[in-house]
């Protein structure tokens, strides 16, 4: 298992919460260690592996400015999971009061092996009412070799009681620059030869989980070897990119609503998943939109696509808010009740040419604009006029859908 391998050992080693491993480290290097503390935050960002190290910290005997050493008697005990003293309790399947109660009862009594007791909660959110009652006395008053870690994916089912005994710390979810950096620290010591992009997808594919990030290279690498290209990666995480949806995306910010239908048509006919091909339109159309305001993504997988897009919605003139408005028309598209059915990507196409435009020339004269001078009412009146006349273009278009035209 490459991410047990890998797991931190260190503060250092923990990636993306800079800002929890270093108060933790100042902490424990003066001694100012809290009796209870709750980390809090999404699957995979490195709570109970942050919760090992703080107890191997706790009894470290050669501590460095916070870091355990990882060699001493207590650090190997710990690291093997041969410690009696850290005591790590799912509540996921141990949720009840009688748990708890045990708890409490064998807290009192000295460490056998450690210097300090360590009680690592995971799930803690998912405990009885019962359960949190009991804990929350021993958390009031828990003997002096006790420590408490309590970790949960969903704070806000942890009673606040509970929370205001506790020293909280919120782990982030890691950003893709970090994880990128940790995937290739790994590969190179791994022996892997693993292009950017493809370090890159994974880490979009992991969605801020460094646990996720490592078991997902370890799939791609079980697959394709040590070396796999970028398109090997993006088969390995199911990312392949259908051309056609750069293809969508051109037609839309062209308003060139007969190629977005056929697209949308030939897409289902070959029978993709049309919410995984929307999608892909929408990131096109959203590194697009931010490329036209100029807030580039280099970083982003759609980058190249919405480079060969923007141009053209450029030079026909688009109005920024309003293809904020038609990604957002087309991200309400939904395909629960049918993957295949193209009809909500359609209705969304449609919405999205027809409905709001995304050119500036057909944005409606807001009412508090001053009357136009007379010599340039016509072109305001034409303007207006647009929609209808699409609108008359979409009628026939369906019309002659149904005649099989
Ligand atoms: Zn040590």
């Amino acid at each position: 298992m490459l991410y047990g391998k890998w797991r931190p050992r260190g503060f250092d080693e923990v990636v993306g919460q800079e800002h929890i491993v270093t108060t933790l480290r100042n902490a424990l290097a003066t001694g100012q260690v809290a009796h209870a503390y709750l980390f809090s935050g999404p699957r995979g960002t490195g709570k109970t592996t942050t919760a090992r190290i703080v107890a191997r910290a706790l009894n470290c005997i050669d501590l460095h400015q916070g870091e355990p050493c990882n060699r001493c008697g207590p650090c190997q005990a710990i690291l093997k999971g041969a410690a009696l003293d850290l005591i790590e309790m799912d509540a996921a399947s141990n949720r009840g009061i009688d748990d708890i109660r045990e708890l409490r009862e064998k807290i009192a009594f000295a460490p056998s092996d450690l210097q300090r007791k360590v009680y690592l909660l995971d799930e803690v959110h998912m405990l009885t009412d019962g359960a949190f009652n009991a804990l929350l006395k021993t958390l009031e008053e828990p003997p002096p070799h006790a420590f408490f870690i309590l970790a949960t994916t969903e704070l806000h089912k942890v009673p606040a009681t509970i929370i205001s005994r506790c020293q909280r710390y919120d782990f982030h979810r890691v950003p893709n620059s970090a994880m990128v950096e940790r995937l290739r620290f790994i590969s190179e010591q791994e022996g892997f030869s693993v292009p950017g992009e493809g370090l890159l997808a994974i880490a979009i594919q992991a969605r801020g989980g460094m646990r996720d990030a490592i078991t997902l290279l370890e799939q791609v690498v079980a697959r394709y070897r040590a070396a796999p290209s970028t398109e090997d990666v993006l088969a390995a995480l199911g990312m392949v990119h259908d051309d056609r949806s750069e293809a969508l995306a051109l037609a839309l910010v062209q308003e060139d609503l007969a190629s977005a239908l056929a697209l949308a048509r030939q897409v289902a006919e070959d029978g993709v998943d049309i919410a995984r091909f929307t999608r892909e339109t929408i990131d096109i159309l959203r590194d697009t939109l931010l490329q036209v305001l100029g807030a580039d993504r280099p970083e982003s997988p759609r980058h190249d696509a919405a480079a060969r897009v923007a141009p053209a919605a450029r030079e026909h003139g688009i109005n920024p808010a309003r293809l904020a408005a038609g990604i957002s028309e087309l991200a309400r598209a939904d395909f629960r009740l049918d993957p295949t059915n193209p009809v909500p990507l359609e209705i969304a196409c449609a919405t999205m040419v027809l409905g709001t435009g995304v050119l500036a020339a057909s944005a409606p004269v807001p009412a508090a604009v001053p009357a136009a001078p007379a010599h340039s009412t016509g072109a305001v009146a034409a303007g207006l006029q647009r929609p209808m006349v699409r609108g008359l273009q979409w009628q026939r278009l369906r019309s002659r859908e149904r005649s099989g035209g």
